[in-house]
């Protein structure tokens, strides 16, 4: 049984997240931010870095192996699209619920926003991509380069073509299937490896965001902050607790509990990517199906981001504001569906949705360089929206196993 495990690495990841705080905020009160910031940007961050490379280096084979061996255990062609359909359905309808939350919040702060003298370094070189390219690259005209370069929707798309090729190839196609199963099986060991130092990441990651930010970071941006995590707070009461509750007939505080793990580490990782072994173990020990948990969680990872949706339906409102913009019904209408699709589109890694705010920004026509106004504090947006992205992905898992359950499938062991 693993419960006892992952509840000692929650609490291991809790005590180095609160350990890490405490040490940032000595640092910060006795050497002042900007020597406390460069002081463990130097000497503290490294440690916290080296961390994050070792999940960079193992999320590529993770998703790749974990997609196709999910699609591979589900044994059936059309079983992958019932699950597969239900899913992206789940993410599509959830992501779009975030971006209405977060605008109805985002205008009930607007009066409060300031309209701001710009200050030239503001200037931030935004890369914007537009949605027919978004679309576009999701389809790899190479088998190698995505793995090389992480592009984990190509890596999705390749993985989900040949775990359907072993499906379709029958007889033939299973010594592939056991090889992928086994490659999948050491890589999740690789992982378990790398998980067990993640305390000390989370701690070393925690000292440097406070001691170099502070308080001072809860000033003049605290409201538009503010705006957003209340956002993210509705949307886990409103969304999350109401979906497991009425589809998984589950009680929201099991679920919040079994989840709570994962959320720690994404609030401090910044990536749902790099979470994803945490949050997969979060959900076997909520009983989600494995072959449900292995299909469902590398693809929300990737393609669901109601956090991200939120902040950037949020900071597109705040950013209208401070260049002295009011944007028209219509306007905000075009922001609910860019963000959807900007958030599918905006990769599981630390600081990836700001990058495609500017997808968003554009297409009402704010200069995507006004995002420097907000790129100072991105990390502590990071955190909440990342949390709230791999929340949104385990509910989704718990609520498709609950149909698949009522639809006669197998429940979990
Ligand atoms: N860091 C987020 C995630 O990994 C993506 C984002 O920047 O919004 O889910």
């Amino acid at each position: 049984m693993k419960d006892k495990k992952s509840l000692n690495l929650g609490v291991k990841i809790l005590i180095g997240l609160v350990a890490g705080i405490v040490v940032g905020a000595i640092f910060w009160a006795v050497m002042g931010a900007e020597a406390a910031g460069a002081f463990t940007a130097k000497y503290i961050k490294p440690f916290g870095d080296i961390f994050v490379n070792l999940l960079k280096f193992i999320v590529v084979p993770l998703v790749l192996l974990s997609i196709m061996d999910g699609v591979i255990s589900m044994g059936d062609i059309h079983k992958v699209g019932k699950i597969g359909w239900k899913t992206v359905a789940y993410f599509l309808v959830t992501t779009a619920i975030a971006c209405v939350i977060g605008l109805v919040v985002a205008n009930l702060f607007k009066g409060a926003f300031p309209v701001l003298e710009l200050a030239e370094d503001a200037a931030y070189e935004a890369k914007s991509s537009n949605l027919m390219d978004t679309l576009v690259n999701i389809f790899p005209n190479n088998a190698i380069a995505p793995l090389s370069n992480a592009s984990m929707l190509q890596i999705i798309v390749i993985a989900l073509f040949f775990g359907c090729g072993v499906l379709v190839a029958g007889e033939k196609g299973k010594p592939f299937g056991d090889i992928v199963t086994s490659f999948n099986e050491v890589t999740q060991r690789v992982m378990s490896f790398i998980l067990a130092v993640s305390p000390f990441g989370v701690f070393a990651l925690m000292v440097w965001v406070v001691a170099a930010q502070g308080p001072k970071i809860l000033g003049s941006l605290g409201l538009v902050l503010l705006a957003a995590y209340i956002g993210y707070i509705l949307h886990v009461v409103l969304v999350y607790s109401l979906s497991v509750k009425v589809f998984a007939k589950m009680s929201p505080m099991k679920f919040f509990k079994g989840i709570f793990p994962a959320a720690a580490f994404a609030f401090t990782s910044t990536s749902s990517v790099a979470t994803l072994p945490i949050t997969q173990e979060c959900c076997d020990d909520m009983d989600v199906h494995h072959e449900i948990s292995a299909f469902v969680l590398p693809l929300g990872a990737t393609i669901n981001m109601d956090g991200t949706a939120i902040y950037q339906c949020v900071a597109a409102i705040f950013l209208a504001k401070c260049i002295g913009i009011d944007l028209t019904l219509t306007q905000m209408i075009v922001i609910v569906v860019t963000a959807t699709l900007a958030s599918i589109g905006t990769a599981g890694t630390s600081g990836a949705g700001m990058i495609m705010l500017a997808m968003v920004l554009d297409a009402v026509g704010i200069p995507p360089t006004y995002i420097g106004i907000i790129y100072g504090i991105d990390r502590l947006f990071d955190m909440g929206r990342t949390t709230l992205n791999i929340i949104g992905d385990a509910s989704c898992a718990v609520c498709v196993n609950a149909w698949e359950a009522d639809n006669g499938g197998k429940k979990a062991a």
